[in-house]
């Protein structure tokens, strides 16, 4: 049977580590997440008896402004729950979640994939605290970890609208940046900010009802997604072939071997005896949503469009430079530095495609080139706005300007220092350029001679010379008009 006789469905699970100050229901440290072992936690997250939770008011507010980002409804009320559990990481035996009456339910983003818009819808949001860490020493001992314990978590779960691997990465993909423009959260996925469990199913195609679906859980990164999704299809196409049953089951991804493995059936599901949480009274969200509806900030499908507007980029210019916020930012920062610094023939649209094509081609070559953190780049707006505006006029060639800016990305230096520096200023002075290229000329009158018959090759070669004589440092337009100019 052809492959192309099912189709696949895909649903997501996504948890988001909120960056408040503190955890969820305590004031233990949030942030550290690299403090030595149990050194952020307090008898709340540890799970003491008679301890109380307090819940955090700015993680209430992020997770209700990224409900109203995605255009889903706030329901006027929510409430926190116990989902009960054993596992060594939870010290309280117990969870608290708020799944059950959500702070955020529905809503949807609107992706790009393979071609055409697609809007995936969510079924709801919630929030909760995540548990601790088991970490396994050398002698295979396991060691509890619980500054973990209690930092805030929203899980985002969508309907099951997703048809392919490409979906599904680009779906998660434009929710990661859309959370990094609310500043709710780093979603950095190697520091485990952003994981996620997929539910993939397939069906004949036409089928009516979905297949049973599979779910994987903990995959860390948009390429781990995107293969465990492609495995997922696989897998199950060839047990439909071979006469065989789906069952509905939990699997884990083992990323080096490149495959999911069982980990849980439907069976040994859990029953989590869920119970609204009686130490936290219901949260009524009216004031809340006020409040917050104000600070929604430019989202990034906003942003890309006014690109476009503002600065008459096409659609991938537009969307490639205002996916990340932190590098939206930087390229309206650099301009806002040329405008300050321009005079009155100053064309924005001009300066901002140069701008945009050397952050999209040079500054990201170099930050994937070094792995830097975009946030940790240390060429300022200010000084890419300087070799920008130096390349414009002529100061350095575009050829000079890729070594001062890779001296740039290394050191944070200005880049008029280092064209200082390293003498590379461009003899832009056509009283300097006329008087070598008189030298050149008296040196060469055989040459001349070549030239005044019609041979163009010999005004390559008077170029040249010049240039050598100059050490490559005359700016080449000059010499080229003062050059023929001398030869009339
Ligand atoms: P469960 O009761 O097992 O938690 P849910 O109905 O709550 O299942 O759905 C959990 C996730 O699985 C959601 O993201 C949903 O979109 C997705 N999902 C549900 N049914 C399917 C299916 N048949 N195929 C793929 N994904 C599915
Ligand atoms: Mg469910």
């Amino acid at each position: 049977m052809a492959m192309q006789e099912y189709e696949t469905t895909i649903g997501l699970e996504i948890h988001v580590q909120l960056k408040t100050k503190s955890k969820m229901f305590c004031g233990s440290d949030n942030m550290s997440v690299d403090a030595k072992p149990n050194t952020n936690v307090c008898p709340v997250c540890m799970g003491f008896p008679g301890t109380l939770p307090v819940p955090n008011a700015q993680a209430i507010e992020w997770t209700i402004l990224l409900g109203l980002a995605l255009g889903a409804e706030i329901p006027e009320e929510f409430n926190f729950e116990r989902k009960n559990y054993f596992y060594p990481d939870l010290p309280k035996a117990y969870q608290i979640s708020s799944a059950t009456n959500p702070p955020v339910i529905g809503g949807s983003l609107k992706v790009f994939a393979g071609g055409k818009e697609k809007e995936v819808h969510l079924h709801h949001i919630h929030l909760e605290e995540d548990a601790g860490k088991l970490v396994h020493d050398k002698s295979d001992n396991a060691l509890v970890d619980l500054n973990r314990a209690g930092t805030p978590l929203v899980e985002i779960v969508t309907e099951p609208d997703m048809a392919s691997a490409e979906e599904a990465k680009v779906f998660a993909q434009s929710l990661r940046s859309l959370i990094r423009h609310l500043g709710i959260s780093d979603a950095n996925m190697e520091q485990g900010n952003m994981r996620f469990d997929i539910n993939v199913s397939i069906r004949k195609n036409g089928a009516k009802d979905l297949g049973t679906k599979v779910e994987v859980k903990n995959l860390n990164s948009f390429k781990m997604l995107e293969r465990a999704i492609i495995f997922e299809e696989q897998r199950q196409k060839d047990l439909l072939e071979d006469g065989k049953k789906i069952s509905q089951e939990t699997r884990g991804w083992d990323d080096s071997k490149g495959k999911t493995l069982p980990q849980r059936s439907k069976e040994e599901a859990n029953d989590y005896r869920y119970f609204p949480e009686p130490d936290i009274s219901s949260i009524s969200t009216r004031e809340i949503v006020e409040k917050v509806k104000d600070q929604l900030p430019e989202l990034p499908q906003e942003k890309a469009k006014r690109f476009e507007e503002e600065y008459g980029f096409d659609k991938r210019l537009a969307e490639s430079l205002s996916d990340d916020v932190e590098m939206a930012e930087y390229f309206e920062k650099t301009l806002e530095h040329i405008e300050a610094s321009a005079k009155d023939d100053y064309d924005k649209k001009k300066y901002a495609k140069r701008v945009a094509n050397w952050m999209t081609t040079e500054l990201i070559g170099k930050v994937n080139e070094t792995g830097t953190e975009f946030s940790e780049i240390k060429v300022e707006p200010e000084n890419m706005a300087e070799l920008t505006v130096a390349i414009e006029n002529g100061v350095i060639s575009g050829k000079q300007a890729k070594d001062v800016f890779a001296e740039m990305f290394e050191t944070g230096k200005s880049a008029l220092g280092i064209i200082e520096e390293k003498g590379m200023k461009q003899i832009t002075d056509t009283g300097a350029i006329e008087q070598i290229i008189q030298e050149v000329l008296d040196a060469n009158l055989k040459v001349v001679e070549d030239y005044k018959a019609g041979k163009e090759k010999a005004f390559g070669f008077l170029i040249g010379q010049v240039m050598a004589k100059t050490k490559g440092q005359a700016n080449p337009k000059a010499v080229n008009e003062v050059l023929r100019e001398k030869l009339k």
